[in-house]
C-alpha cells in the first residue's frame, strides 16, 4: 500500500509527530486538530476502513482501543474522559482509507460533535 498515506507514515516515509507506537499500533497528532487533544491511531498493517474489517482484523482493533486507553492515561484524561470516534466510508466521512480511530480531548463537545 504505498500510496497509502498512514502507510507512509508507519514506514517513516512522511513526518508525523508520534505520540505512542507499539509492534501493531501507531498513534501521531492530526495535522488539522478539531479539539485540544487530537490524536490518530492507527494499525501498523493496512486495513481499508471498518467497512472492509474482517474477522481477523478484530485483535489489531482491540489494540487500537488498548492504546487510546494508554494514552488516556499518559495525558491526563483516564477520569475527565476523551472521545475516540471513526469515520468510515464516504457518507461517513471517511478521507484517508486506512483505518484510524480520532483521539480527542480537552474540550466539551456538543451532541453529535
Ligand atoms: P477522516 O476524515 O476520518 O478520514 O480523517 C482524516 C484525518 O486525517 C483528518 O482529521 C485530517 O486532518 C488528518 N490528516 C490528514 N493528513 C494528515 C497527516 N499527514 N498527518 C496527520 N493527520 C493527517
Ligand atoms: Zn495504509
Amino acid at each position: 500500500m504505498t500510496d497509502c498515506l498512514f502507510c507512509r507514515v508507519v514506514s517513516r516515509q512522511s513526518p508525523a509527530d508520534i505520540e505512542y507506537e507499539d509492534d501493531a499500533v501507531l498513534a501521531f497528532k492530526d495535522i488539522y486538530p478539531k479539539a485540544p487533544v487530537h490524536l490518530l491511531i492507527v494499525p501498523k498493517r493496512h486495513i481499508d476502513s471498518i467497512a472492509r474489517m474482517e474477522p481477523g482484523d478484530a485483535e489489531v482493533i482491540g489494540r487500537c482501543f488498548l492504546a487510546a486507553r494508554a494514552l488516556g492515561e499518559a495525558k491526563g484524561f483516564a477520569e475527565k474522559g476523551y472521545r475516540i470516534s471513526v469515520n468510515t466510508g464516504p457518507e461517513g466521512g471517511q478521507v484517508v482509507y486506512h483505518v484510524h480511530f480520532h483521539f480527542t480531548a480537552g474540550k466539551q463537545r456538543g451532541p453529535g460533535a
